[in-house]
């Protein structure tokens, strides 16, 4: 199967288009007509007739297809399962906020990280997202809604650690001046917590938002839920988290998934803060999504938790839940869609 054009930077393209006798200014044409949400070469009004043949027998842009939408009566939170080239299919919800208008996207068909509590990860990995499959979940989510998208979040199926080349050149295409022009501080990236890429990330210095999905501050509990954490403990997590923090001066939000009698005791909270010590975190606490495969429970100690952070000077916030009417948390749709066969309801 051919990637689409989307995953080209506009020196490829330009590069590309140069090999075809073509001028430098082409390529600018071409990258900007790609943010567009065009879905044949013949959109593309301002090349010529013979241009449009040529690329369009190299290269493909049709984008994936929407086989649902589901929009919340509640709070205008739209989801979408898309179906791939090759079949597969991916989740990206649109959420409304008052901050903005917020993609979340997915980075692979499904996931090997294992969480316990998380539905993506159910039926393993499939396969990582190209950049510009990534890149197409924000134009199609914008065209097809309507709604001007300001932010993103890498917060959808997959491990973005997992798939670091693709996501890093999803980042350049969508931050591109000539393209979406989404700045660095309108993203947010999360990861389970794979060590090697956020000191990779770290490296970069790049101005977005890492989110650190956290879950529990001890070992046993950590492993226990989080497979991960038995390649990368919880305290080697902390260290890379103050190392990324010097290293960037940007705040990481840490995500904390409240699980009833797993993760909400008192003295986890005084744990948090105590490996916290030193950077100023911010700490997330999202009431658990019931995934019906799934014994864990959702926590009713929440505001108690988020009450002990804080007096212990650690930020806390508790995540309001969108969308909870049309199974917004990730991978729940698409598991309905694999169980169903794909038929649409
Ligand atoms: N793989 C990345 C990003 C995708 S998951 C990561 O792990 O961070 C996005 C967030 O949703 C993560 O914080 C994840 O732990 C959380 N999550 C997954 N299943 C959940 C559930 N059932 N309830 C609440 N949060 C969940």
């Amino acid at each position: 199967m051919r990637d689409t054009i989307r995953s080209m930077t506009l020196e490829e393209l330009t590069a590309a288009l140069g090999d075809m006798g073509e001028p430098a200014f082409r390529g600018k044409q071409v990258f900007a007509w790609l943010s567009r949400g065009v879905r044949s070469f013949d959109e593309m009004s301002d090349l010529s007739k013979a241009l449009r043949e040529k690329l369009a027998g190299r290269y493909r842009l049709e984008g994936p297809r929407a086989v649902r939408r589901q929009s919340s009566r509640e709070d205008g939170t739209v989801k979408y399962l898309w179906e791939l080239q090759d079949g597969n299919c991916i989740e990206t919800v649109l959420m409304r906020y008052r901050h903005g208008n917020t993609v979340c996207v997915s980075t692979q068909v499904g996931c090997r990280m294992g969480c316990a509590f998380c539905a993506s990860t159910l039926g393993g990995k499939v396969r990582d997202l190209t950049p510009g499959e990534i890149l197409e979940q924000v134009i199609f989510t914008q065209a097809d809604s309507g709604v001007p998208v300001s932010n993103i979040v890498l917060m959808g199926i997959g491990e973005p650690m997992d798939n670091l080349d693709s996501v890093l050149r999803f980042l350049e295409l969508v931050n591109h001046p000539l393209g979406l022009n989404i700045g660095m501080r309108h993203i947010s990236l999360s990861t389970c917590g794979v060590i090697p890429g956020i000191r990779r990330l770290a490296e970069l210095e790049l101005q977005l938002t890492l989110s650190v999905s956290l879950h529990a501050p001890d070992s046993e509990t950590r492993s226990r839920i989080m497979p991960v954490n038995r390649a990368y403990d919880v305290d080697e997590l902390f260290a890379a988290c103050h190392d990324y923090f010097k290293r960037t001066g940007r705040r990481i939000s840490f995500e904390y998934a409240m699980i009833d009698g797993v993760n909400d005791a008192d003295w986890q909270a005084d744990l948090i803060a105590q490996k916290l010590r030193g950077m100023p975190g911010h700490v997330n606490l999202i009431p658990l999504n019931d995934v019906a495969e799934s014994p864990l429970k959702p926590s009713r100690r929440t505001r108690r938790f988020q009450q002990r952070l804080e007096s212990r000077g650690v930020t806390a916030t508790v995540r309001r839940s969108l969308g909870g009417d049309i199974d917004a948390s990730c991978g729940q749709l698409r598991r309905k869609a694999m169980e169903n066969g794909g038929e649409q309801t």
